[in-house]
């Protein structure tokens, strides 16, 4: 039997990342991963390679791109006699993106010597791990230390069964090969924002079905209005407050029947996107055979330093507590090996950027003024518009603002909210303030390069003491 020191189960961000990192500590390392790609050949990078991160953002880019030049170009004085463009080449760059990306994880695994152990892998106990291949044979692998990295999959609703041919989960409706002429997207979260923008600035009329009565809310409540008015502008109909009752495709058109405060509705349209969350990939890995805990929601149970109730085995990623991000799961990845190298590494769950990468980008890190105020604590905010910033105005992108809490005694830097172009990039400039446990007054003494829309953070920092200089 092989025998490794660390053997990550799940390829995904955090999976291999962790197995990076264990192998330039010079752990002996493998990684068991069961992903087929598009191609049908086994793929690394789990589901943000594949079908996650990096495609959808290949594809907002593409459609913003389309957007851009059939919306904006006209007022910096650009036309065109003649603009099309063309689904099947989009998906196909969108393919090819991926494939690079991929290929790239199988190098990186080359050049650290990881062992890529492709099918399913299980719990055995004794730290053993079958591994069932492609092929359906069996092989066991023993492991000084386990990282169960298994990530996520796609929530379903009842009655409302996704084939991919009408009915779409988040991966199928990364390969649409047309626009749909109407598209009803269940859930306005994360994805639903993503994917109904790709779709909707290609020409598609998108309704959004969302169950709660408040449009994002984990989001600052400035930026969640500002973005609702902005959203319905680019023409998304975001309806707030239904319950889906049942979707059924028939002659070529798909039918959802959904109730709101007004009473019952049907909708008729050309494919459904379900989008309402994603459940933790824990069923297949024989955790009750083990005595492996998880809660109940199917999380696999671990404490700040993602160590299991079994010993040397740990959890990272999508499938343990905290939010499905890529770079929080890939931090954790660092944080179990380097801590089984003896190092004191710890995460900072405290300052983990989020970023929904609509027109303009929702970003923020820390805490917002709801959360704040539930938990009693006394501060101060600072806001600025976009519209007063002159890069904004120069590129034509005024919708939004951004804003900065701090704590009304301290100074200190609470939370950072923005909705504003680039907001995936600016954002870091706040975590990195906060990682270092800056005060706004600190954010208020660094020199901005002008025009940028970074003087919008600095300009917050400023309001927070009541003097920004250009409102
Ligand atoms: P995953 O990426 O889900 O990988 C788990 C891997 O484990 C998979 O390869 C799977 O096949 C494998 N596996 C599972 N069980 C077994 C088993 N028993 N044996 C062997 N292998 C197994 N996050 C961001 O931070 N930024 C974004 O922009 C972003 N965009 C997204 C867009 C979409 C459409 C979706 C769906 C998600 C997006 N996410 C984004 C979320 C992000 O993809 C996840 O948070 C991230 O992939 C989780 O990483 P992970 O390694 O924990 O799990
Ligand atoms: P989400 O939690 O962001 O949004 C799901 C939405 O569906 C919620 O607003 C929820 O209230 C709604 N909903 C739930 N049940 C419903 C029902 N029956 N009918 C109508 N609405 C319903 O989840 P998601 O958009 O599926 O994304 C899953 C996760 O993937 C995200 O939470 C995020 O962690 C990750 N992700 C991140 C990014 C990013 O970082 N940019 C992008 C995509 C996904």
């Amino acid at each position: 039997m092989k025998s490794f020191d660390v053997v990550v189960i799940g390829a995904g961000p955090a999976g291999y990342v962790a197995a990076i990192r264990s192998a330039q500590l010079g752990f002996s390392t493998a990684v068991v991963d069961k992903w087929i790609g598009k191609d049908g050949k086994p793929s690394l990078g789990g589901t943000c390679l594949n079908v996650g991160c990096i495609p959808s953002k290949a594809l907002l880019e593409s459609s913003e791109q389309y957007y851009q030049a059939t919306s904006h170009l006209e007022t910096h004085g650009i036309r065109f006699k003649q603009l099309s463009f063309d689904v099947p080449k989009m998906i196909a760059r969108k393919d090819g993106i991926v494939h690079t990306l991929t290929q790239g994880v199988q190098y990186l695994f080359k050049k650290n010597k990881i062992t890529w152990l492709q099918g399913e892998g299980r719990l055995a106990g004794n730290n053993r791990i079958t591994v069932t291949t492609h092929d359906r044979s069996k092989d066991e692998v023993e492991a000084q230390h386990i990282i169960i990295a298994t990530g996520s999959a796609p929530r379903d609703i009842p009655n409302v069964e996704t084939d991919n041919e009408f009915i779409f989960d988040s991966a199928g409706a990364l390969n649409f090969q047309e626009v749909p002429e109407k598209l009803v997207v269940i859930g306005a979260g994360v994805i639903g924002l993503e994917l109904g923008s790709v779709w909707r600035r290609l020409g598609s009329n998108v309704v959004l079905l969302e169950a709660l009565d408040t449009f994002l809310p984990s989001v600052d409540e400035q930026v969640s209005q500002a973005a609702m008015k902005e959203f319905n502008r680019q023409g998304l109909d975001i309806r707030l407050g239904t319950r889906v009752l049942s979707a059924k495709a028939a002659k070529k058109k798909v039918t959802v029947q959904y109730q709101d405060a007004n009473g019952d509705h049907s909708l008729e349209c050309d494919k459904i996107v379900v989008a309402v969350g994603r459940k933790p990939c824990s069923d297949r890995i024989n955790a009750e055979g083990v005595g492996l805990l998880l809660d109940e929601r199917g999380y696999i149970h671990v404490d700040e330093f993602c160590k299991t109730n079994l010993p040397n085995v740990y959890a990272v990623g999508d499938i343990v507590r905290g939010p499905m991000l890529a770079h929080k799961g890939s931090e954790e990845g660092v944080m179990v090996a380097e801590r089984l190298a003896g190092e004191e590494t710890r995460v900072n769950y405290e300052a983990i950027p989020w970023v929904i990468y609509t027109a303009p980008e929702i970003a923020w890190v820390g805490k917002t003024e709801r959360q704040l105020k539930q938990a009693a604590r006394v501060y101060k905010t600072g806001v600025f518009p976009l519209s007063a910033s002159g890069r904004a105005q120069a590129m034509g992108e005024t919708a939004g603002l951004v804003k900065v809490i701090a704590d009304a005694k301290t100074d200190r830097i609470l939370g950072v909210h923005m909705f504003a172009p680039s907001a995936s990039e600016l954002i870091m400039e706040a975590v990195v303030a906060m990682e270092f446990a800056a005060s706004a007054e600190d954010l208020q003494r660094v020199v901005h390069a002008h025009p940028s829309i970074s003087e919008a953070l600095h300009e917050a920092a400023l309001a927070v003491d009541g003097r920004p200089l250009h409102i």
